[in-house]
């Protein structure tokens, strides 16, 4: 028998009905392709815990794709009221396995949800994709794996490696507590409206624990000033925080004429502790 979400109304239909132009400050761009929707949520699988937490449900075409690919249980965070209305008959098709949460994901504490680990699968809104993914890595050990869709651009900077112009901060942060993996590319077409950017799927993957130890706060300190002046040497970026920085270096068996984007998470972290 088929399941009760396939007999749903397009996604264009539900669109159309619900007045849902889309917004460009809540960083709305739909996906109706339920096959691409489906993909990414086989790539999200298997369905780590018990609660599978969507951002940004929007029509709900990911949000269909989840359920129907079995997701035991999917809460869905969206703040724009049209989008909550047109859900509910997805929420009525999903026989209980469905919550829709109105609210701000910034704003919204997981653990008001349901309880830890939590997955997260989303299409997030571009604009507020940085904050909320530093923000759950840096509690990775409350998730039980993360798979987004991204920019390509914050993609490539989540999963930089170092050595290039993309690794910074962000790849820092994330790869600490996360193995971070792009696992493909969605045009601007498949998209409605189309971005003007490609975007990527990207999995992160909380690490058992951090790649070595140090302090979030003073780790996110050393990174900031070593990239803020990421052309300049060690030495002297990492000034505002140490006079004697060229010691402080070389206590650590870094080379001070060495530049923030050669540094591995490794030596950030040693550098974390001297703090
Ligand atoms: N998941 C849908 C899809 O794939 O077609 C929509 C994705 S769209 C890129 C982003 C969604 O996030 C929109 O539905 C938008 O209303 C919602 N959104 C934007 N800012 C939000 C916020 N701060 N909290 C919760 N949802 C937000």
């Amino acid at each position: 028998m088929s399941d009760p979400i396939e007999a749903l109304p397009p996604l264009r239909e539900v669109i159309a009905q619900h007045d849902l132009a889309a917004r460009k400050a809540l960083g709305q761009n739909f996906l109706l392709d339920l096959n691409l929707t489906r993909k990414i949520a086989r790539a999200a699988m298997p369905w780590a815990a018990d609660t599978v937490i969507e951002i940004g449900p929007g029509p709900g075409g990911l949000t269909r794709a989840l359920l129907l690919e079995g997701a035991p249980r999917v809460i869905a965070v969206e703040r724009d009221e049209r989008c909550i209305a047109a859900l509910q008959p997805l929420m009525a098709a999903a026989g209980g396995r469905l919550i829709v949460h109105p609210g701000d994901a910034l704003e919204t504490e997981f653990a008001t949800l349901a309880p830890p680990p939590w997955q997260v699968v989303a299409n997030l809104p571009y604009n507020i994709a940085t904050p909320l993914i530093l923000n759950w890595v840096a509690h990775a050990e409350q998730f039980s794996r993360i798979t987004v869709l991204v920019q390509k651009e914050v993609a490539e900077r989540l999963a930089a490696k170092p050595g290039g112009k993309t690794y910074g901060r962000l790849s820092v942060a994330a790869q600490w507590r996360c193995s971070v993996r792009m696992l493909f590319d969605i045009g601007p077409k498949a998209f409605v409206p189309p971005p003007k950017v490609t975007s990527t799927l990207v999995e992160l993957q909380p690490r058992v624990r951090p790649l070595a130890e140090a302090d979030l706060h003073k780790l996110e300190r050393v990174t900031a000033a070593a990239f803020n002046q990421r052309r300049k040497m060690l030495r002297a970026a990492l000034k505002p925080l140490w006079a004697d920085a060229d010691a402080r270096l070389q206590s650590a068996g870094i080379d001070p004429t060495r530049r923030a984007e050669t540094l591995s998470i490794e030596e950030f972290c040693a550098l974390a502790r001297l703090l």
